[in-house]
This record gives C-alpha cells, structure tokens and sequence, in this order.
C-alpha cells in the first residue's frame, strides 16, 4: 500500500496531523506531494516574500522528510483546478490506497478538494482540521451557530481547551526501509520571488521552533506590556509560520502552557493567548460564510459607501508618502521587510478607509501582495475590522486620528525614524507634525505634506457612512 500526503500549508514534520496519520501504517510506503500553482497564486496576489518563504521551507520540508524515508514528489499545475488532474496522475503513478491532507478553509481551496474526493473514486481520502487549534463548526452558540461576536467565541473557546487539549503529535519516525540517500534536487517554484530577512524570519522548522521556545521563554511575560509599540521587538513575529504551517497553533499553545500554565485562566500569556483565538475566529468564520472569501463585506449595507476612486492619494499610501510620519513609516516597513506591526496594520488601514475613502478591498489586496505572513483569513477580518464592514468590527463612526495614534504609540517617534530618515532633523517634539515645525522654523523637508485635512476627512467620512447606512 502507498500513502500520499499531500502537502499545502502545513510545511513541517512535527505535529502535522496529515502525516502522522499516513505514517501510522508501519509497511506502508508513504509518498509527498506539492503542487504549485503560479497562476492560482497569482489571482490570489500572493507577495513574492511568501514565495521565497515557501521555496525556503519547500526544500527544508524535501530534507526533514528524506531524513525519514518520504520522498517529496514537487509538481506544477497552473491552478486550482488543474491541481485535480496532477492528483490524479500521481495516484496512478505510484498506486496509491489513501490520500492524506489538511484542510485549508477559503472557498476556492475547499472546491478544490472536494474535486479531488470527487476523481479518486478508487483512493481513501481523509481530511484533517490540522491548521486550527480547534475544528471550525465546533464551538458554537446554544443555538449552534457560529459566534458573530468575538469576547463569547473567545470564552466558549477557552472553556473547550480548558475541558480538553488538543495533542501535539511528534514527528514520524524513519520509515523502515530508512533515510533516501541520494542527493536532493533544489526545489524551484516560477513565481516571482523577493528575498526576505532570514534572521527575521525562520528559514527551516528547527528555526521556527527555536523561535517559538525563546519567545515563550523570554518576551511572553511582556507581551501585553509591549505589544502596542512597533518600536518595541515585542511580539513573535511567527505569523508567516502559522500562515504556511511551519508551525502549528497546538505547538504554539503548548509552548505556551509549558512556560506561563497561567495563561489559560487570564494570567500571564493570555494576551498572546487571545491573539491566537482571533486567528481561529477569523478562519471558523470564513468557513461559516464562505462569502467573506468572496471579498463581500459582512455588513451588507456597507457596500452602498460611494468609495472614491483609488489616485495619487491611494499611491502615496501605498508608497508611504501621505505626509503623515506614522502611515509612512508603516508603510515603508511593509514594503520593506514583508511584515508590519499589528498595530500599524489598525491605523494605516483606517487611514486608507476612513482619512482617504478609498474601498478596503484595495488595501486588503494591497497587503496580500506586500505581506510575508499574508493569510485570507487574517486580512480579510483585518480589513473588515478596520473598515467597520465585519462582525465584531470596529463601529464606523470611530476613526483614528493618525497624528494622535502616532503620539500614543510611537511617542518618541523612534520607529518612525527607523524608516524616514528624511525626518532626522527634525525635534523629537515636533515628529508627529514635521511640516508645523518646519514652517515655523523655515526649513523645508524633502518630505511630502499630509495629502489630507484628518478632520475634513473624518466629516466626509461619517457622512459617506451614514448615507450608505440610511440607503440614500
Ligand atoms: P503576535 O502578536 O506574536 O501574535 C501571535 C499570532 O497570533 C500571530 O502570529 C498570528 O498568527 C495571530 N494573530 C495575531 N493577531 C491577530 C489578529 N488580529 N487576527 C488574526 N490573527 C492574529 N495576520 C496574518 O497572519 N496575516 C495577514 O495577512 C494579516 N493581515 C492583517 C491585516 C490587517 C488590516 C490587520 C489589522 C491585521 C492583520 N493580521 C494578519 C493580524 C496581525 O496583524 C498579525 O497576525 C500580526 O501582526 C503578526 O505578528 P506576530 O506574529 O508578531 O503576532
């Protein structure tokens, strides 16, 4: 009998249930699979950062399952769909009895599979709930329904992990006819790729681990002191390993509980905790109203807000020259390095909605683009959040003034200077209005002017809402 595990976001040998259940046949020969899916990837904006991530965990993912016997078949199919037919072919070649895979909960990945359980009529396909800490589907109101609302999702959610944890599986052990010993082939992927900062982020799952412990270990008991300032290195920065499954949120959960057991019952840990809670939030969501994927807003009168045309102002967001040091440096950082701190990610994204009206399906495209970590779920209810369309969102007419966000999180402008250093001369007073000082004091900035009045916008904002609200 021949087992193939089919790999997708779940690039790792430890705690990966797909392949634990595929190895537990001690005879069975187990096969890999990864099919890549430039054009598929393409539609889905994926940044070329996560490509270079994937490519970089791809061949680390080739030598982790060669250590134990499994050789990783890599294959190319353009899309989704012809994914179907790559399955199909590699059943056949290798005689497979059972195909192994984790689920992936967007619409377009779950038609997919379906597909696939549909052409192997002849194969056994078992499918696992292996990216969530807890099934979607599974915690839900009296009424059996998904939660709309995060804080009781949440409470009914610690309830379940405080009853029972889900288990960490080891990794398989080698299989009996031991390690392959032939040289491996670099694993290649054509899609473009843009190198990311590999001391940021781990290049192989014994990084991503070791990432994992030393946070735990070391950062966690200030977390929730920390987590709010971008120039503080406060949080795990392991968002791109949840996102392609370098790691598991039951690693992370028990990591967690190792170092602060606390954690479960408010202690310390439990911020971090509920940062993991939303990321299931978000997913069990998804897979409830698979409309979200579809980039519909939750809030159905919010698609009458007359958004504006994205211009020169929507450019200088993007570029991170809209005049406001906080948005800029943000931004720059994202452009940068793939990744932006959370907190950024709430104001320049209620920047883009709320100072600019631009709709907030341009910037959630626009991340996905740019982001190292990016993830459907994450950034749709990211987004949906910020643009007061999601459940649970922010109320609309709540509006972050960017100028005061910037003086309550970045008081002494420290990462805002890390990214703008056309800002240096500038006083550490005067750093959240450069252009004040500036004609105060005569000198001229190479550094754009706000692009917009925050209060005028807010007004034309609210009323923008309100409208849309009242179906005028
Ligand atoms: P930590 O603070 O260490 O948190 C631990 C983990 O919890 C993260 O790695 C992540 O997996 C999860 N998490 C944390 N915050 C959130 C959250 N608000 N929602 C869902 N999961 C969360 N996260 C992504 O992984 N991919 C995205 O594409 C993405 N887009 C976002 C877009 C917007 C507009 C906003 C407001 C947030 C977005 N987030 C996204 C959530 C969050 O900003 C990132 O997960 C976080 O900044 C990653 O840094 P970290 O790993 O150091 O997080």
């Amino acid at each position: 009998t021949t087992h193939l595990v089919w790999f997708r976001t779940d690039l790792r040998v430890h705690d990966n249930l797909a392949l634990t259940a595929a190895c537990r046949q001690q005879d069975a020969s187990v096969l890999a699979l990864y099919i890549a899916t430039p054009a598929q990837w393409r539609q889905h904006q994926m940044a070329p950062r996560q490509a270079a991530f994937l490519v970089s965990h791809l061949n680390a993912l080739q030598q982790a399952l060669a250590e134990r016997g499994i050789p990783l078949l890599v294959k190319t199919a353009n899309t989704y769909a012809d994914s179907v037919t790559v399955i199909e072919e590699v059943c056949a070649a290798h005689d497979v009895s059972a195909l192994f895979y984790n689920y992936q909960y967007e619409i377009n990945e779950r038609q997919r599979d379906a597909a696939v359980e549909r052409a192997l009529e002849n194969v056994t396909c078992q499918g696992f709930d292996d990216s969530v800490l807890l099934a979607p589907g599974s915690v839900t109101t009296g009424n059996h329904e998904m939660y709309k609302v995060f804080t009781p999702f949440k409470n009914a959610f610690l309830r379940r992990l405080r009853d029972d944890l889900p288990a960490c599986h080891h990794a398989p052990a080698v299989r009996e006819g031991g390690a392959l010993n032939r040289a491996l082939s670099p694993v290649t992927v054509d899609y473009p790729q843009q190198p990311f900062d590999a001391d940021a982020f781990p290049v192989n799952e014994q990084h991503a681990l070791a990432r994992l412990r030393h946070f735990c270990q070391h950062a966690l008991a200030r977390y929730d002191a920390d987590r709010d300032f971008p120039a503080i290195d406060g949080t795990s920065r392991l968002s791109v390993c949840l996102t392609l499954g370098v790691l598991s949120p039951r690693q992370c959960l028990h990591r967690l509980l190792k170092t602060h057991p606390e954690a479960l019952e408010g202690g310390t840990g439990a911020a971090w905790l509920n940062e993991l809670i939303w990321r299931e939030f978000y997913r069990h969501l998804i897979t409830r109203y698979p409309q979200l994927c579809k980039h519909q807003p939750f809030i159905d009168w919010t698609d009458r807000v007359a958004w504006k045309t994205p211009d020169a102002a929507f450019t200088a967001w993007q570029n991170g020259e809209t005049g406001f040091p906080i948005i800029d440096a943000a931004m720059r950082q994202m452009n940068a390095t793939g990744w932006m701190h959370n907190r950024l990610r709430m104001i320049v994204a209620s920047f883009l909605v709320k100072d600019l009206l631009i709709d907030w399906r341009e910037g959630e495209r626009y991340f996905m683009s740019q982001l190292i970590d990016g993830d459907l779920a994450a950034n749709n209810g990211g987004w949906q959040w910020a643009a007061s369309t999601g459940t649970d969102a922010a109320p609309y007419f709540r509006i972050f003034n960017p100028t005061t966000q910037g003086e309550k999180f970045d008081k002494a402008g420290e990462f805002i200077r890390r990214w703008i250093p056309e800002l240096a001369v500038v006083p550490t007073a005067a750093i959240h209005t450069p252009w004040q000082w500036a004609d105060k004091s005569q000198v001229i900035l190479d550094y754009p002017r706000p692009t917009v009045d925050h209060k005028q916008a807010r007004e034309a904002t609210l009323a923008a809402y309100d409208a849309a609200r009242k179906g005028w």
